[in-house]
């Protein structure tokens, strides 16, 4: 398991989704046999699923790749994909199973149980640095950044309105109280007028804001504002430190249920390419539609404004439905979408 380097050798490129040169992390396991690899290519799925959804505050759909779109070495790719904010997809990590076919190219074996030598199991997975586009499209607004607590480098940004020693002393002290619980913070002492400052707190992402001015200080409360919402409170000093850590949590959750609910009013259940050709051109999204497995059938779905198949959905009704496309019985069901 390795972050390294990788270079391709792309035509067309787009800063951190697409690029001829990007950091990416990549994984590779050999096993004893195809049950034990193929429970590994589906666990490194679910560890990303869980960094994207629970850390990048990112809802996605997973499911498995078509023989068109899979990695063209495995027997199967599980794929992690996202929805941005514009409805644009992103395939935002994969998790491969190889079985034995590089195993037998490049002869790696092992001895197994019966003392005989025998072609190893792989899996390979990885995810690239097209995770920080995927977080910068997922959440931000006209203001800048919008970074979710958990990943946020700094998660509280003080900004002391006034230059007077009592505002400082009332910044340093809150700074030090948010550090013992383990909450990353600084202290803007910058020259830069309020409005700059509060106006690069946004741009950078930082969750939360906390402005103290002359009149904060009399009251013994300062004023909180949270990047994702705008809104601003005042909160007495007694109170700062678990309000700030609420409030942390709560825009961790806030940001999560807008992936989720911009996925969800994206998603859209479709029976013919009328339907497909009048969303796409709207409000693109997840189209999820039946497809009786055939290439030919996805090739068609691409002359719709490039639509590529995302990853086929586990389904057991298939038998009853017909494939989008030919009118032929279906095989899968399966989610399409425009990609990045
Ligand atoms: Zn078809």
């Amino acid at each position: 398991n390795q972050w390294c380097s990788v270079v391709r050798w792309e035509k067309e490129t787009r800063p951190f989704l697409r690029s001829r040169e990007f950091l990416w992390q990549e994984g590779h396991t050999a096993h004893s046999s195809a049950e034990e690899a193929k429970v590994e290519t589906q666990k490194m799925l679910d560890i990303y699923k869980t960094f994207f959804e629970e850390y990048l505050a990112i809802h996605v759909m997973t499911g498995r790749k078509t023989e068109k779109e899979k990695f063209a070495g495995a027997e199967y790719t599980l794929t992690v994909e996202a929805l941005m904010q514009n409805g644009i997809c992103l395939q935002s990590a994969t998790s491969h199973y190889f079985g034995q076919k590089f195993a037998k190219a490049y002869d790696v074996k092992f001895i197994n149980k019966e003392n005989e030598y025998e072609h190893v199991y792989q899996t390979s997975w990885g995810a690239s640095t097209r995770m920080i586009g995927a977080l910068i499209m997922a959440h931000s607004d006209d203001r800048g950044l919008v970074l979710p607590p958990k990943i946020a480098p700094k998660q509280v940004c003080i900004i002391p309105i006034a230059n007077e020693p009592a505002i400082y002393a009332m910044s340093e002290k809150i700074n030090e109280l948010l550090k013992s619980k383990s909450i990353t913070s600084y202290i803007d002492t910058s020259n830069k007028s309020a409005g700059f400052k509060f106006a690069e707190a946004e741009v950078n992402g930082i969750p939360i804001r906390i402005e103290i001015g002359s009149k904060d200080l009399m009251n013994d409360s300062v004023t909180v504002v949270r990047r994702d919402t705008h809104e601003k409170e005042v909160i007495n000093l007694n109170n700062i430190i678990d309000h700030i850590s609420t409030l942390l949590v709560s825009i961790q959750e806030n940001l999560y249920n807008k992936s989720f609910n911009n996925t969800k009013e994206r998603t859209f259940d479709v029976t013919s390419l009328e339907e497909v050709t009048k969303i796409i051109n709207e409000t693109p999204g997840f189209l999820i539609s039946y497809w009786c497995g055939k290439e030919s059938c996805e090739t068609k779905m691409k002359e719709i404004k490039g639509i590529k198949s995302r990853c086929i959905i586990e389904s057991d009704d298939c038998n009853n439905h017909k494939c989008i496309v030919c009118q032929e019985k279906a095989k899968h069901k399966i989610s399409w979408g425009i990609q990045y």
